[in-house]
């Protein structure tokens, strides 16, 4: 059975699809730990509820959007389970957050790829990056302080990733903490042609 953290209807707020309206489908457990973490809840796969795939699929049907964000913890560990999930939601526009640690089995069904690799300035080890560049492809990047910046500049040159679909993201899990970081790394996405992403949910207090 799936290990669902939560199943609920938004605005996406950040990344290339931020402002649509979309369905959250957060499965539980991840296996990395970022130092900040904005989803503690959802790290471990037994601080889900079991569902089976129809308890699923009947949830998100009786949200709206037809547009499904796919989020955890990291929710390709239980990819071979989300499978007959995305085998009954066909007609769905289906993105997925992950942190690019597992080749992706789902990609028939997948639209987009926001693969946000976390580096070690995140409290992790260094990982290999299994979500290679495809037209389907955007990486994020969490920046907090300089050194994050030039970890990430690293890693775009080590994987090759192409700049026009690199975003980069302020780290901050309050309202003050966007703000305080969202000029400089705007600026410096400009300097390096990247696109800027803001966190819209966390400046607008929305969930
Ligand atoms: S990869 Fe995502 S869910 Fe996992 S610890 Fe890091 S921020 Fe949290």
């Amino acid at each position: 059975m799936l290990s669902i953290s939560e199943i609920f209807e938004s605005v996406q707020g950040e990344g290339p699809s931020r402002g649509k309206n979309v369905v959250f489908l957060r499965t539980a457990g991840c296996n990395l730990r970022c130092t900040w973490c904005d989803t503690p809840y959802a790290l471990e796969l037994k601080q889900g509820t079991r569902m089976e795939t129809e308890q699923v699929v009947d949830k998100i049907k009786k949200c709206e959007p037809k547009h499904i964000v796919l989020t955890g913890g990291e929710p390709m560990i239980q990819q071979k389970l989300l499978r007959p999930v995305f085998e009954k939601l066909s007609d769905y526009y289906i993105e997925v957050e992950t942190n690019g640690g597992f080749s992706s089995e789902l990609d028939e069904f997948i639209d987009q790829y926001n693969c946000s690799p976390k580096l070690e300035g995140s409290g992790n080890k260094k990982y290999e990056l299994k979500l290679l560049p495809n037209e389907k492809t955007w990486y994020k990047f969490v920046i907090d302080n300089e050194e994050d910046l030039n970890e990430t500049l690293e890693y775009i040159s080590q994987y090759k990733l192409p700049s026009k679909r690199i975003q980069l993201m302020p780290q901050g899990k309050t309202k003050k903490e966007q703000e305080e970081k969202m000029e400089w790394v705007e600026q410096v996405s400009r300097e390096h042609d990247f696109h800027f992403t803001p966190r819209l949910h966390i400046l607008n207090d929305f969930r």
